[in-house]
């Protein structure tokens, strides 16, 4: 998706997930931009991406809210009967997978009530990227890329390795199952990862891109974060505009996001201090959410002087920890950890600290919510001075 000046983002206000709300705001969201036909023609295929990364109900904050993805299919249909929804979700990449995680996440449902179809292809294509900064090709999902446009409809809240996740992160889900990890692995350092989620977004060339962030998750990511409510839907074809604005709303700042803050180092889009692109639709100011956390260990190491952040890493570096009492050992954690900082015995997990890369993988997959969090003493205390701010 090339980037340019001019760009135009839609920014709408919706009190709550109530279908009447959704479906108004996500009416107007298309239609401060011309509406769905200014990308796309009766008879098109459409995918609609959506963020299912694992199998949790709606309420977690965690994946889209089907009732939105639901009013998006629905306006899409207006246009062409040729609409399929779903994701790949984090795990193996199997039908059984898919029907699971979709039934739980409401994404089957979806399909149900408004005739789109389910994704179930879980095929790969070879795509060449000539012009990526860390891979010239890329495994992806062939049902999402050989459709005439993808559509992303994506969650913003904040993810532990990347800070925040949104419209250019949602697109790593077109990289099936298991080969995240493998990705992953190759790609073990922050910054090296957020280039390759930018590539990622370059290969898959979505035509645009729905932001739910209604709902948001802040704070230490999606199963230790806050659920704030944010009241907002965003709409546009670009994706860097629509994280720039995202953050914006957030209040943080353009390096917080370290996909976003690739895609301008690496001149994919201006820097969001130029403007370069235009909000329609309602206020920044009004929707601005206030004291948004970061998770609490990235806060640290966005702040602090590299020389130091090495000196303070034992002090700093908060990793995961299997909680005694839930954890299985069913190893889920250790088949999908890229660094091999797990290994299973005694009926229970065990982490590396000195091996973990800190991507949160293990943590997000854990379907017993058993991966707790190993947090030093700074973050700690500077997760209770949060507390006492937000409280008044
Ligand atoms: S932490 Fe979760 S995924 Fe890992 S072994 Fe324990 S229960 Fe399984
Ligand atoms: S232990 Fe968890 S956070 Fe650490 S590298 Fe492995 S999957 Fe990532």
């Amino acid at each position: 998706m090339p980037s340019r000046t001019g760009e135009r983002v839609s920014l709408v206000t919706c009190e709550a997930y109530e279908p009447g709300y959704l479906r108004r705001g996500v009416a107007r969201a298309f239609d401060l931009l011309d509406g769905p036909q200014s990308f796309m023609s009766p008879g098109d295929s459409v995918f609609v991406k959506v963020n299912c990364v694992m199998a949790v109900g709606p309420d977690t904050a965690i994946v889209t809210n089907p009732e939105l993805v639901s009013a998006v299919v629905t306006r899409l249909l207006e246009v062409t009967d040729s609409v399929t929804v779903g994701d790949s979700p984090g795990g193996p990449f199997t039908r059984a997978r898919l029907e699971k995680v979709y039934e739980k996440t409401g994404i089957a449902d979806v399909a149900r009530r408004t005739g789109a179809r389910l994704a179930m292809d879980t095929s790969v294509k070879e795509v060449p990227l000539p012009g990526g900064a860390r891979v010239k090709r890329l495994s992806l999902c062939r049902s999402m890329v050989e459709a005439d446009h993808m559509v992303s409809v994506s969650k913003f809240k904040t993810h532990r390795y990347m800070n925040v996740t949104g419209p250019i992160k949602n697109l790593y889900g077109s990289v099936p199952g298991l080969t995240k990890f493998v990705y992953h692995s190759r790609f073990d350092s922050q910054e090296d990862f957020a280039d390759l989620v930018v590539d990622v977004h370059l290969a898959a060339a979505p035509s645009f891109h729905v932001v739910d962030a209604v709902d948001t998750i802040d704070g230490d990511g999606s199963r230790h974060g806050r659920v704030r409510r944010m009241k907002v839907i965003a709409a546009g074809a670009n994706a860097f505009a629509l994280e720039s604005l995202m953050i914006d709303l957030a209040g943080l700042a353009e390096e917080d996001s370290r996909p976003l803050a690739a895609a301008v180092r690496r001149g994919v889009c201006p820097s969001g201090a130029e403007r370069w692109y235009t909000v329609l639709g309602d206020s920044v100011a009004d929707l601005r959410l206030p004291d948004f956390q970061l998770p609490g260990s990235n806060y640290f190491s966005e702040r602090t002087p590299a020389l130091m952040t090495g000196r303070l890493s034992r002090f700093t570096t908060v990793t995961p920890k299997p909680l005694a009492g839930k954890c299985t050992g069913c190893g889920t954690c250790a088949a999908v950890c890229p660094s091999g900082a797990i290994q299973v015995s005694g009926g229970t997990a065990r982490v590396d600290p000195g091996k973990c890369i800190r991507c949160f993988c293990c943590d997000e997959l854990c379907e017993y919510q058993a991966m707790g969090l190993r947090e030093p003493v700074l973050v700690r205390i500077r997760g209770r001075r949060s507390e006492r701010r937000s409280a008044f």
